[in-house]
């Protein structure tokens, strides 16, 4: 018999993490009843009080509290500017918690995302503007108060023509996940990664998530064989009982640019 789990959404994402998590022989189930919108939203509206990863773990013990389940699923998604201060990065999080036997395991997808967003002055620009446009990514406009939501790239062409002629208009992604192609991909791509996560369990307790999170420094120079601050060992420690696994990378040294001594 399948094992009932819950996923607190409303944007049909239970369906983008069924499939990574099916293996474990878990039906989800929405809960749709809760508006997550309060505990914050991207289009504007309540702030956030809490991080992505509070949030997603908030979600979480919410949906198997509200279900009355043992196993709930929350997910959370941020975009913020790039590394380097280049792009925009979507962080996306989905978090697994099993309030019955008392682990929470947080599966999550980091990369650049295709979010734009565009002032524009005439047709000419806006034209440029919705070729870039990925297929079936659904848009936001704005001008001064006035604020329209989900629009596909036909409707938004249209409604922008007939508004330039006033003044210019602001055209964006909308990046709720129903109307964004990419943030579906990945959050599919987080629901893979809580998938390798949970498959990976506590050698002594047999608790999930055993998975090496943290590095460690100390990668010897080639040089002279002072510990550089690269990483050395990646570590993995059970949540429940503390076992601890460190694994050494597989690099042996670390060249002397990054090296104290010799490169000071
Ligand atoms: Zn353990
Ligand atoms: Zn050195």
């Amino acid at each position: 018999m399948k094992q009932a789990v819950a996923v607190l959404t409303r944007h049909d994402k239970a369906r983008l993490i069924a499939p990574a998590l099916s293996q474990f022989g878990w039906q989800l189930t929405e809960i749709a009843s809760f508006d997550t919108d309060t505990l914050g939203s991207f289009a504007g509206g309540q702030s956030r009080f809490m991080t992505a990863q509070e949030c997603a773990f908030r979600k979480a013990a919410l949906a198997a509290d509200l279900s009355g389940l043992n196993i709930g699923i929350g997910s959370e998604g941020s975009f913020s500017v790039g590394p380097f201060g280049i792009g925009t990065y979507n962080l996306e999080l989905i978090c697994c918690v099993n309030v019955a036997a008392g682990w929470a395991v947080t599966g999550r997808f980091y990369g650049p995302s295709l979010a734009q967003q565009w002032l524009l002055a005439d047709a000419e620009s806006l034209q440029r503007a919705l070729a870039d446009v990925e297929p079936n990514q659904h848009l936001v406009l704005q001008q001064g108060d006035y604020l329209k939501k989900a629009l596909t790239a036909a409707q938004a062409h249209n409604l922008a023509l007939l508004r330039l002629s006033r003044c210019e208009v602001t055209l964006s992604y909308d990046l709720r996940a129903h109307l964004s192609p990419q943030r579906r991909l990945h959050i599919q791509q987080a629901a893979d990664d809580l998938a390798r996560r949970l498959q990976c369990v506590c050698p002594q307790c047999a608790t999930p998530g055993f998975w090496p999170d943290k590095a460690l420094p100390g990668l010897p120079c080639e040089a002279c064989g002072v510990a550089t601050s690269l990483t050395s060992a990646r570590q993995a420690v059970c949540q429940r009982c503390g076992y601890t696994a460190t694994e050494p990378v597989a690099a042996r040294h670390a060249s002397q640019q990054y090296c104290q001594e010799c490169n000071p």
